[in-house]
């Protein structure tokens, strides 16, 4: 997560995100086209010809990992599971689905959607490469290459383990095999880890091979895949644990609630102090105002607390971030992470209903994975 990503625009209205991370990509990639392959494959066109090819490869290139996000999404979207936003990074791209797909069917088509398209996409750009066969210019060249990492990107991500999406397909297979969606989440994050490993180990037998630029790629992968597998392992492990429970469950509804003009001084002595919690809904004839939390307390200077009220410091109802008590508690944990605050409001129908947190979120897990309850 974190603020670096480049907001690109919507497209099918899903929310295109670039990870700064790919920057190095585009500009490796652009590079070692233009100064290495295409020089190597066509020797003796101007430089300038090489670096227009290498651009043009390039921008396909992000079209054609944008296309097989978007195949994810399509298909996601089609069985109503909502995709918020893709995200392309480092090694290809990321399609954010909020929620789990209910059937096993829908996972298996969901995760082949984007391999299928990088594949479709090979098969297209090896036409061109092919119809262009006779006049052997830059289309040709660049029509090869494309068909060529399409292809690549298709069949690597059909490898069978997490994050990739073979790993999915691999989990839909085992979940509808055993009926049973966690196994099948730690068999594909195992096999995962498996497969990472394998990467790393090949990797280095490559560098004492002597092909060390080559095995220090493979093993790099390997390690992202490692990481990426785990960290993959646990967010998927939280959406299980988290899926079909509401916000109401979690939430806290004996909050005490503070009134606007109230001092900081009296505030903190009589209602911060007793209760022990760290944030206050500022209510006034039923309605709420605003909220006052801990952070923003602190904030003020000891000194001023005698003076300042309640509605001095408190983020105003206006900009405050509100959840439904029936909204999905992945959805409600997912806007936590996403727009950075602790807490949120829950309002029924204008009213509030509670306060949930980050901590009621985890231990509503806590409790029911220690009770055996899912
Ligand atoms: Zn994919």
């Amino acid at each position: 997560m974190g603020g670096n990503k480049l907001r690109l625009g919507r497209v099918l209205g899903i929310e295109l995100k670039l990870d700064y991370s790919w920057f190095i990509v585009c500009f490796l990639v652009t590079w070692s086209l233009a100064s290495h392959y295409f020089p190597m494959a066509h020797s003796g066109w101007p430089t300038s010809t090489y670096w227009s090819m290498a651009l043009v490869t390039s921008a396909l290139f992000f079209i054609s990992i944008v296309t097989h996000e978007l195949a994810h999404s399509v298909v996601s979207q089609a069985f109503g599971v909502p995709v918020r936003d893709i995200t392309l990074f480092i090694f290809g791209g990321a399609a954010h689905i909020s929620e789990e797909p209910r059937r096993a069917r829908d996972e298996l088509l969901m995760a082949l959607a984007g391999p299928a398209t990088s594949l479709a996409l090979a098969a297209f750009f090896g036409l061109v490469w092919w119809a262009t066969r006779a006049a052997d210019g830059p289309p040709h060249a660049v029509a090869g290459w494309l068909a060529w990492i399409n292809m690549a990107v298709g069949l690597f991500n059909l490898v069978p383990g997490f994050p990739l999406d073979g790993g999915r397909v691999f989990r839909a297979i085992v979940w509808s095999a055993t009926g049973n969606l966690r196994r099948a989440t730690a068999a594909a994050s195992g096999l995962g880890r498996l497969i990472a490993f394998g990467f790393i180990v090949w990797g280095i037998w490559q560098i004492f091979d002597g092909n060390w630029a080559n095995g220090l790629w493979i093993a790099f992968i390997g390690w992202f895949l490692d990481s990426a597998a785990a960290s993959s392992y646990q967010r998927l492990a939280l959406q299980d644990a988290l899926a079909g429970h509401t916000a109401r469950e979690a939430m806290m509804s004996d909050c005490p609630t503070v009134r606007r003009r109230l001092t900081l001084d009296v505030l903190v002595d009589q209602v911060v102090l007793p209760s022990g919690r760290r944030c206050f809904p500022v209510v006034e004839d039923g309605q709420l105002d605003g909220l006052l939390t801990l952070q923003r307390i602190k904030a003020v200077p000891r000194e001023r607390w005698t003076s300042m009220r309640v509605e001095d410091v408190m983020i105003p109802r206006g900009e405050l971030k509100t959840v439904r008590p029936d909204e999905d508690l992945n959805s409600v944990f997912e806007r936590m992470v996403e727009e950075d605050v602790n807490q949120f409001p829950v309002m029924d129908d204008g009213r509030l209903a509670g306060m949930i947190a980050r901590d009621n979120v985890l231990n509503f897990i806590r409790l029911r994975t220690e009770m055996g309850a899912t």
